[in-house]
C-alpha cells in the first residue's frame, strides 16, 4: 500500500479539501460499488481502491504521515495495538464512513441493511497520558482512573431482571425483523430491516433488572492498568480495545484510546530514537583534554574528551538513545560539545593567559590556524 497515489486514485490534487475529498469519494463509492457493478469485476477492486485511498486521506493523521512517508503508518506500524497512526482517536474517520454509507445505501437500497445489521458498539472513550522522557525511551506502567459505562453484570447488559426476564417483541412477533415501505429515486420498494422495538432481538424485556432500572449497563470509576511500551513518543496512541464504553444496547465495548504525552526534560532532548545534549565545557578542557560528568538516560556518564577538541564537536555514545518501538536496539546519544569562556578572569589567571597567548601567537597560530590563511585570502 506503500506506493499508491491515493490522490491520483480519487482524481484531487494534493491540497484537496476535506469537502473536496469527500465529495469525489462518493462520486467514486457509487460508480464502482459492487452492487451496482455485478458484471464488471474489475469493480470490485477498483472500490476497494477508493476505500482505502479515502481511508488513508480523510483521517488527518494517516494523510500527514502519508504525505510525508508514503505510508498512512508512518513511524510505527502497531496495527493492533496502537491505532495505526491514530486510526481511532478523532473518531473522525470511522464518522464520516458510516455517514457516507448511510447516504449510498439509502439510495441503491441493497446495502442498508448490512449498515443495520451491525452490532452495536459502545462509545470509545479518549484520553491523554503524560509520561516522563526516561518512561518513554524504557515503558512505564501507569494506572489511570477512567469513569466509564460497564455493561451491567446483574443482567449481562440485556436490562432483564436476572438477564432472563424476557416476552416475545409485539411488533415483529419474535422474528427480529420487519418489513416497511421505502420511496427511493428508483421508485417505491419494500424492504425488510431490523425492529427497532427489540434491535433484532425479537425479544422485549418484560421485567426490568432492579440494578440498573432496566438500562443494562452502569456508570462506573476503575482503575486501569497502561503498560506504556519502550520508545513509544509523543502523540502516539495507544488502544485497549474493548476498555471503553459498553454500548447502551447488547453489543461491543468501545476502545480505550490513550494519547501520549512525554513532558520535556530539563537537559536531555529526544529526535526520533536518539537524544541530544548540547554541553559547556571549559576552554582548557577542549584544548588539553579530560573528562566530564554528563547526564544520560541511564544515570550519570564520564565522557571522555580528547586533546584539542573543537568546540561544536558532536560526539555519539552509541546505543544510549531510547529504546526502539518493539525491538531490543536503542538509539544514540549525540553529545554537541561547546567551548564555555569564563566570564570573570583574575590577576593570576589572566598573567598566565597573556603568557600562553604570547607563545600562541609567536608559534602556533599562524602554522596551525586556518585563520590567518582565510584572512590573507580574503585581503586579496
Ligand atoms: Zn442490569
Ligand atoms: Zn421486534
Amino acid at each position: 500500500m506503500a506506493n499508491k497515489d491515493y490522490y491520483k486514485i480519487l482524481g484531487v490534487e494534493r491540497s484537496a479539501s476535506d469537502d473536496e475529498l469527500k465529495s469525489a469519494y462518493r462520486k467514486l463509492a457509487k460508480k464502482y460499488h459492487p452492487d451496482l457493478n455485478k458484471d464488471n469485476p474489475e469493480a470490485a477492486d477498483k472500490f476497494k481502491e477508493i476505500n482505502e485511498a479515502y481511508e488513508v486521506l480523510s483521517d488527518k493523521q494517516k494523510r500527514s504521515n502519508y504525505d510525508r512517508f508514503g505510508s498512512a503508518e508512518g513511524g510505527a506500524n502497531f496495527s493492533d495495538f496502537f491505532g495505526g497512526a491514530g486510526g481511532g482517536f478523532s473518531g473522525g474517520f470511522s464518522g464520516d464512513f458510516g455517514d457516507i454509507f448511510g447516504d449510498i445505501f439509502s439510495a441503491f437500497g441493497g446495502g442498508a441493511e448490512r449498515a443495520s445489521r451491525q452490532t452495536a458498539r459502545g462509545e470509545d472513550i479518549n484520553l491523554s497520558l503524560n509520561i516522563s522522557l526516561k518512561e518513554s525511551a524504557f515503558g512505564t506502567s501507569k494506572d489511570i482512573r477512567v469513569t466509564k459505562l460497564e455493561s451491567c453484570p446483574h443482567c449481562k447488559g440485556t436490562g432483564a431482571k436476572n438477564g432472563t426476564a424476557f416476552e416475545t417483541c409485539p411488533d415483529c412477533r419474535g422474528a427480529g425483523r420487519v418489513r416497511f415501505q421505502q420511496n427511493t429515486i428508483f421508485g417505491t420498494t419494500i424492504r425488510e430491516g431490523m425492529c427497532n422495538t427489540c434491535h433484532g432481538t425479537g425479544k422485549r424485556v418484560k421485567e426490568k433488572c432492579t440494578e440498573c432500572s432496566g438500562k443494562g449497563y452502569t456508570r462506573v470509576t476503575k482503575t486501569v492498568t497502561v503498560k506504556v511500551p519502550a520508545g513509544i513518543n509523543q502523540d502516539q496512541i495507544l488502544r485497549m480495545r474493548g476498555e471503553g464504553n459498553a454500548p447502551t444496547t447488547p453489543g461491543v465495548n468501545g476502545d480505550l484510546n490513550i494519547k501520549i504525552s512525554v513532558n520535556k526534560d530539563k537537559l536531555l532532548v529526544r529526535e526520533g530514537n536518539d537524544i541530544l545534549l548540547t554541553i559547556y565545557v571549559p576552554f582548557t578542557t577542549l584544548l588539553l583534554g579530560g573528562k566530564i560528568e554528563i547526564p544520560t538516560l541511564d544515570g550519570m556518564y564520564n565522557l571522555e574528551i580528547k586533546e584539542l577538541t573543537q568546540s561544536g564537536t558532536v560526539m555519539r555514545l552509541k546505543g544510549k538513545g531510547t529504546k526502539i518501538l518493539q525491538r531490543e536496539a536503542r538509539g544514540d546519544m549525540l553529545v554537541t560539545l561547546k567551548s564555555e569562556v569564563p566570564n570573570k578572569l583574575d590577576k593570576k589567571a589572566k598573567a598566565k593567559l597573556q603568557e600562553i597567548d604570547e607563545i600562541y601567537k609567536a608559534n602556533s597560530y599562524s602554522k596551525y590556524s586556518s585563520f590567518v590563511d582565510n584572512v590573507k585570502k580574503y585581503d586579496n
